[in-house]
């Protein structure tokens, strides 16, 4: 059979979990209608070969991604518009002449908000190659045999720069006139806004809508940006948040100095360019946001660290008991770990954490919190889930992470983790569940590890 003639595969990356019997009926709607709400991302891996396709496909849902094969033009049509975000995976071979037009992938890309990126793998490499490649349009390239893992972080990396969030501004000022034309030209910008026209609720409204950036009029008539800059640097969560002023020509140099001595940041004279203020806020905005990254999260993996992850599982425990929500902290330890180091070098073993954290981002909801919690273990916090719930799902993971074919040089192997799980208001403090789903842990070591065990 002509491998051109199968039809396009299913995505295969199991449906994030649903705790509740109403969220599962909800995402039994989700599913009818999945043709007009598109998935989030996707890598769609289109190949001439149908059996190397397909076993890219299979390596790649593995570590997380959601896949689909395309084999003609159609199919490739059809997978583009059913994601927001697309990674194309390519062979060269199959770039004009084979069976895609290069021209037809930039035809693609130009209807979408956020363009397709394009890696292509190669039979063979060289220069010439490697210039087809770019003169395609692509944004990496890989001679076969392709080194998954190293595939993975650069589809990671794809996805990450098109998956930027609009920046959030609070808008502050005594004239409701002048904010809500800042808002709109912000908004115009394709930033989110919050204005605050009555200083008195500044702080609520900031603890509320936790923005990333403030932009403030220096002189209001009874309360003076001076002032107000110093009440929000007075809370610690507030302590790093970037405050840009809008200034007359009548603030002299004093007022400016003694306003950037105080905490402000930056000074936007009246009348205010949209453009000006529009890129100025994006660039504060995108720097403070990086800072933010990298002071709560691990530089390997992207996750919340240990201290962040402590930090949410109170604000999480809090959060049920307000509600009388059921929670699940799930403890993960890989198993051998050090033998994975000592056979394949530290470098191997760096991919497997990732490879790991890259599977329990994916396959768990947005509300679900994930962090590393010291070398190779992780924490998972799953809101509103039963401890039967927690152990299926936790279970998915385990059985799909032993199947993920790691790589180190040309060797291949498999590894497993052990998973411990208590739940909230069972252990009703951090320290007490910690523990629990601690002793969970090193019972399923006890049991032979590659388990999952409750208490
Ligand atoms: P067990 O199944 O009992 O958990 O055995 P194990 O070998 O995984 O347990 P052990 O705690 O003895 O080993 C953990 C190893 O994890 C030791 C350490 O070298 C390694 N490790 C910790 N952090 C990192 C890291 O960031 N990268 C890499 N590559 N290895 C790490
Ligand atoms: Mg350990
Ligand atoms: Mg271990």
């Amino acid at each position: 059979m002509s491998p051109r003639k199968r039809s396009t595969k299913s995505t295969r990356a199991p449906r994030k979990h649903s705790s509740t019997v109403k969220e599962s009926k909800a995402s039994g709607k989700e599913r009818a209608s999945a043709v007009e709400t598109p998935t989030e991302n996707l890598v769609c891996v289109a190949f001439s070969d149908i059996a190397t396709g397909d076993d890219l496909c299979v390596q790649l849902g593995f570590y997380g991604f959601r896949t689909v094969l395309a084999t003609d033009e159609a199919q490739l049509l059809r997978a583009v518009t059913s994601a927001v975000r697309v990674v194309l995976v390519v062979e060269l071979s199959a770039l004009d002449n084979g069976i895609f037009e290069t021209s037809a992938i930039r035809e693609l890309q130009k209807g979408k908000e956020r363009p397709v990126r394009l890696v292509v793998v190669s039979q063979d490499d060289g220069f010439d190659l490697r210039l087809r490649a770019v003169r395609a349009g692509a944004d990496a390239f890989f001679p076969i045999p392709i080194e998954i893992a190293r595939v993975s972080d650069k589809i990671d990396s794809l996805f990450g720069q098109n998956a930027l969030d609009p920046f959030h501004v609070l808008i502050v000022g005594d004239n409701p006139e002048e904010i809500s034309n800042y808002a709109l030209m912000l908004q115009q910008e394709g930033m989110l806004t919050s204005v605050v026209s009555d200083p008195r609720h500044l702080l609520s409204v900031m603890i509320e809508s936790k923005p990333e950036l403030i932009l403030m009029d220096l002189q209001m008539a009874e309360w003076s940006g001076v002032e107000l800059t110093q009440v929000i640097r007075q809370l610690d969560a507030f302590i790093g948040i970037p405050i840009i002023f809008i200034a007359d020509d009548s603030a002299g140099l004093e007022t400016r100095l003694q306003a950037i001595e105080l905490g402000g940041d930056e000074f936007v004279n009246r009348p205010v360019i949209r453009r000006y203020l529009g890129e100025l806020m994006k660039l504060r905005a995108a720097r403070s946001r990086t800072m933010r990254f990298f002071m709560e999260r691990d530089s390997l993996t992207g996750l919340l660290n240990h201290s962040n992850l402590r930090e949410k599982l109170a604000a999480e425990m809090r959060r049920a008991e307000r509600i009388g929500n059921e929670l699940c902290f799930c403890m993960i330890d890989i198993d051998h770990f050090k033998q994975v180091n000592d056979t394949y070098g530290h470098l191997t073993g760096d991919r497997v954490l990732k490879s790991l954290s890259r599977l329990l981002q994916d396959r768990l909801r947005k509300t679900d919190v994930v962090g590393r919690y010291g070398g190779e273990e992780f924490g998972v916090i799953l809101f509103d889930t039963t401890l039967a719930h927690a152990e299926r799902i936790m279970n998915e993971i385990r059985e799909s992470f032993a199947h993920v074919r790691q790589q180190a040089q040309d060797k291949e192997f498999f590894v497993t983790f052990s998973c411990g799980i208590a739940s909230y208001p069972t252990f009703s403090l951090v320290n007490e569940l910690n523990e629990a789903a601690d002793r969970a842990m090193y019972e399923a070591k006890q049991r032979g590890r590659n388990l999952v065990c409750t208490i």
